[in-house]
């Protein structure tokens, strides 16, 4: 569904009416291509040697004084002497950064002996959501910790916050881990997926038919699965993808079983992105309404991720990717049974992620989508949809491709280090963490 306000405040009567009143200015989100160089500035004294790293961006040197991206690397912050490193790095240079731009703070994790590093390294979270807030004209803010000295393995994660692809990514804090499982370089850096199966459910249209291209478009062979109501479009956007379609209602006793006899060389990525909503108040919610909601975003996932890692069916190296939302964080009036399903995904990602890693060698991730423009969404009454799109920091809806570009940095073979992490698709929505 069109966005007419944000088409409206690109022309110049809107723009002047909108200003006059004060109301929002989405800025026009950049997908493509970045436009500019990348500026590496350092607070306080770093051990990290990021140069390589951020060489393989594909972002030059900044020369113009505009820079497209800026890395600020805080991760030897200790102390509130140094943490005025940050505010002198960048009050300088914010101003500058070009439109749809990337600022990306390095920090450390909280160091349990040293509460004077704990409390800056905590304060560099508060830094980056307030700039992310105020910082404005599509540009994003975000935080990685680096909890290895081997930058490499926040590579993936540095190469997806200073792309185009995260546009709709902003006011997140992402730990990348040590890199207990190879972090293995794909052969080709433009199919990364190339030689893996993909096994996307719900993959018939909205966020999970971006997913399975996206995948596709990097290399992956991907299973399309939707219930067998949908099997007609599911087979088309196989058809078009070069990949197969499974019908198969994800609730039927045992789907996880019927995935697995239907892949017998594994799966390496497994897209958890089915999902409904059933919306009423609690006061008036039917238990069928409760159970139905529950049953297909949670139980299901928990019943085939359960299923496939007992069968083995997910390969080592392998990712798993389930799909919450900013209702499962943040809580929605009428969504007692959605929000729950969805915090649960939370849990399970939380849980399952060390195990998973260290009993299969697979990592546990989850994207939680904020406003996305889909069928869903364009179900929502027309003010509260309005709301919707406005109450974040980008004051628009995001698209099913932005949730398939952050699936993709989490799927990608070089994203080992990435595990156990909730990463909202967002814009830095205002509701919820
Ligand atoms: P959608 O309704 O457009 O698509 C969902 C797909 O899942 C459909 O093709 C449907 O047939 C399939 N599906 C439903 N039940 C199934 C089952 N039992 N077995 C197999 N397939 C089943 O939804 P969407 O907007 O694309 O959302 C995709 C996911 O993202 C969902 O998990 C949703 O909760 C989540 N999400 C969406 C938004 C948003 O703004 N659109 C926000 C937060 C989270």
């Amino acid at each position: 569904m069109a966005d007419r306000y944000r088409s409206f405040t690109g022309t110049a009567p809107g723009r002047f009416l909108t200003r006059r009143l004060g109301l929002p200015q989405p800025a026009a989100l950049e997908r493509r291509a970045l436009s500019g160089g990348l500026l590496h500035l350092t607070a306080g004294p770093s051990g990290l040697d990021l140069a390589p790293v951020l060489a393989r961006t594909g972002l030059g040197p900044d020369d113009a004084g505009r820079p497209a991206a800026v890395v600020l690397d805080a991760t030897g912050v200790r102390d509130v002497d140094t943490l005025a490193e940050v505010h002198a790095a960048l009050h300088p240079v914010v101003r500058s950064v070009a439109t749809s731009g990337r600022v990306v703070v390095l920090g450390a994790p909280l160091d349990p002996t040293d509460h004077h590093q704990a409390a800056v390294q905590q304060a560099l979270e508060g830094f980056t959501r307030s700039l992310g807030k105020e910082i404005g004209r599509g540009r994003t803010v975000n935080l990685v910790r680096v909890t290895d000295a081997d930058v490499l393995a926040a590579e993936s994660t540095l190469r997806f916050l200073l792309s185009p692809a995260s546009a709709y990514v902003s006011g997140q804090v992402i730990e990348v881990g040590a890199a207990d499982v190879p972090v293995t370089a794909p052969d080709d850096q433009d199919l990364p997926l190339a030689g893996r199966t993909a096994l996307v459910t719900g993959a018939a249209r909205g966020i999970g038919a971006a997913v399975a291209e996206t995948l596709a478009g990097r290399g992956a062979r991907v299973v399309v699965l939707d219930v067998p109501g949908a099997e007609e479009e599911a087979r088309g956007l196989a058809e078009c993808l070069g990949g197969s379609a499974l019908a198969l209602d994800i609730t039927a006793a045992g789907a996880g079983e019927r995935i697995a006899a239907a892949l017998p060389g594994g799966l390496d990525v497994l897209v958890h992105n089915a999902g409904i909503t059933r919306d009423r108040r609690l006061v008036n919610m039917p238990a069928d309404r409760w159970s139905s909601v529950l049953d297909v975003n949670l139980a299901s996932v928990l019943r085939t991720t359960d299923a496939l890692l007992a069968a083995g069916a997910v390969n080592r190296g392998g990712r798993i990717v389930a799909t919450a939302s900013i209702a499962g964080l943040a809580g929605n009036a009428g969504q007692t049974n959605y929000s729950a399903s969805k915090a649960g995904i939370v849990g399970l990602v939380r849980s399952l992620a060390p195990r998973a890693r260290a009993e299969h060698g697979v990592t546990v991730n989850a994207v939680a989508p904020g406003f996305i423009e889909t069928k869903m969404t364009a179900a929502v009454p027309l003010l509260i949809r309005e709301a919707g799109r406005r109450m974040n920091s980008l004051a628009q809806g995001g698209l099913p491709v932005d949730v398939a570009e952050t699936t993709a940095w989490l799927a990608h073979p070089a994203s080992g280090a990435v595990n156990g992490q909730v990463v909202r698709v967002c814009g830095q929505s205002l509701l919820g963490a």
